[in-house]
């Protein structure tokens, strides 16, 4: 895409992204290493990401909505797709024609998959305690005792602090799935995401499904990421002016240089998925440009950004770094108050996009 007329662009290193597959790979060796790739790939391009990662040696994806998994499908004709969703009612036909693997949901879902989905495959997703979509536990003894015709293929199970190592939930949560598992002889399981991966062999089980770590967000929160950036947040410098000590800058003068100040306007703003929360008066957030990290005055607004370069050399028309090899994507959300998935899925559609190979 051309970056000429637009400000801001992502790009997508698909070679990180394959190495963080078989970073993660190499991490579980008796387990298969699965994707998720819900939410076009966390913002970064399902068809794009879904290749290289079938080219890296993935065969199992895992998206959110039947619609990602049709679109998936039409790129990757032999992968494996679970739809995380669940069955949709009444539409067990469109998962067949996509040959999408529903992850049931409950005893509901499970007698229409019975009925409709022709005796194809089904992965059953049960809860050990995060209490999202999935069977309880009431449901499972329903399944169990109604021996329905199904093909079930997988049985799965969400962490819910799998990125706190130390907090023992995960240990309840891993027992509780182990119960469950035996009820189901000889069907594979899938238990881990990406800082379940960091966890023991009795995490990792069959399948793993990692997402954020693929895209190059820290599974090891507070240790140093073994994950490669993959995204990389640029804008242009639109404009570089002097403000004389005592100005202020932007929406509600929330700002006012101290000193004599050069301030450089980026244009990418909350349109673009940079969040208000990174404006000045919630902390110091740092945009890299000219060899430096910047600090952001004054409020993000919706096109623009404005930062302090009053101490380095930054012209018009160079661009400024949110995130991506000088300022981490787990850096740029702390910045915001938030985490990688929620900065990386928000990016918006106002981009050059690029893909390295
Ligand atoms: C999103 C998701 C994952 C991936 O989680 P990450 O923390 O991004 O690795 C795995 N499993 C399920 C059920 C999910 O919803």
């Amino acid at each position: 895409m051309n970056d000429a007329h637009l400000s801001a662009r992502v790009t997508i290193d698909l070679s990180a992204l394959k190495a963080n597959w078989k970073t993660l790979a190499a991490l579980a060796p008796k387990a298969e290493t699965g994707a998720a790739i819900k939410g076009e790939a966390y913002g970064l391009g399902a068809a794009a990401c879904g290749r290289a990662l079938w080219e890296a040696g993935c065969r199992s994806f895992f998206v959110a909505r039947p619609k990602e998994g049709e679109e998936l499908r039409a790129v990757l004709p032999e992968a494996t797709i679970y739809v995380l969703d669940g069955l949709y009612a009444g539409e067990a036909g469109y998962y067949l024609q996509h040959r999408l693997t529903p992850a049931l949901i409950s005893f509901e879902e499970a007698q229409e998959w019975a009925r409709d989905g022709q005796g194809a495959a089904c992965c059953i997703h049960v809860d050990s305690g995060i209490n999202r979509l999935s069977f309880s536990a009431t449901e499972i003894a329903k399944l169990v005792a109604a021996k329905l015709p199904l093909h079930i293929t997988l049985v799965l199970s969400h962490l819910a602090s799998s990125e706190e190592f130390d907090n023992p939930f995960n240990e309840t949560q891993r027992v509780r799935f182990e119960a469950v598992r035996k009820l189901f002889p000889g069907v594979r399981a899938s238990f881990a995401n990406s800082s379940g991966v960091f966890h023991s062999e009795a995490f990792t089980l069959d399948l793993t499904r990692p997402g954020i770590a693929l895209y190059g967000g820290n599974p090891k929160p507070g240790q140093p990421n073994p994950m490669k950036p993959v995204a990389t947040l640029e804008a242009r410098v639109l404009q570089v002016r002097d403000m004389g000590k005592g100005e202020v800058i932007g929406y509600n003068t929330t700002w006012t240089a101290p000193r004599d100040s050069r301030i450089a306007l980026i244009g990418a703003g909350y349109r673009d998925g940079i969040p208000r929360r990174m404006s000045s008066m919630y902390g110091t957030s740092c945009v890299f440009v000219g060899g430096k990290r910047c600090p952001i005055v004054g409020r993000v607004s919706m096109d623009m950004t404005a930062i302090d370069v009053t101490d380095a050399p930054v012209k018009r028309g160079d661009y400024a770094e949110f995130f991506g090899h000088n300022i981490s994507l787990d850096e740029a959300a702390g910045f915001a108050g938030t985490i990688s998935w929620e900065l990386l899925t928000h990016l918006g559609s106002r981009y050059a996009r690029h893909y390295l190979t």
